[in-house]
């Protein structure tokens, strides 16, 4: 039989109508603020986690957005913005107001790569919404400028976020069973 994979979590953090209405306070935030910068946000997911986020977020905007995607693999002990970019943009990003879509931050490594390479591209501003940040395990100094929630040191699965490339369909966060980990 396949498997549920339901079955797998042994906790969840937030469920999809905390998430929900979270989002939409977000872009309620968010908007206010380009708003009172009297400019329009380029909104850029980072593939593949922010996927759910972003398609969430987005759809509570009012004012006109545009958007795109990107990967990347970043490189250890490198120049900062020094990262792979496995699928770039479509658009440009030269004198935009970029707004990086990010399921979570961690040790911050990503998104402090990221954020240099779109001013490397020429952005104009560079801002992160993310939807999780685990501030424990913060080995650089960034942190996003519009956040969703904050989570103890717990490795999370769903609403994008994946172990092994599966749950990130889970309509959910939560944690995974420990047997999961040692099968
Ligand atoms: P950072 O560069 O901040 O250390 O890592 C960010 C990336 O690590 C996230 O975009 C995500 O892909 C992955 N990551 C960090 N913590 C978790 C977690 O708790 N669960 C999952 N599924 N991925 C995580």
């Amino acid at each position: 039989m396949a498997k549920i994979i339901s079955e797998d979590i042994d906790h969840v953090l937030f469920t999809e109508e905390q998430i929900e209405q979270r989002c939409k306070e977000l872009a309620q935030e968010i908007e206010k603020d380009y708003e009172e910068r009297h400019i329009q946000p380029l909104v850029v997911g980072l593939l593949k986690g922010s996927v759910p986020f972003m398609a969430e977020l987005i759809k509570y905007f009012k004012h006109p957005i545009e958007i795109d995607f990107i990967s990347v693999s970043s490189y250890q002990g490198t120049q900062s913005g020094d990262v792979r970019i496995n699928k770039d943009l479509d658009l440009s990003s030269r004198d935009k107001n970029v707004l990086i879509v990010e399921d979570i931050v961690d040790t911050g490594r990503t998104l402090k790569e990221v954020k240099q390479l779109f001013y490397n591209k020429g952005a104009k501003d560079v801002k992160v919404v993310a939807l999780l940040d685990k501030p424990d395990r913060r080995l650089v100094n960034i942190k996003a400028d519009f956040l969703g929630f904050t989570i103890p040191d717990e490795f999370v699965v769903g609403y994008g976020l994946d172990y092994n490339q599966c749950y990130r369909n889970l309509p959910y966060i939560g944690v995974l069973k420990n047997e999961i980990y040692n099968q």
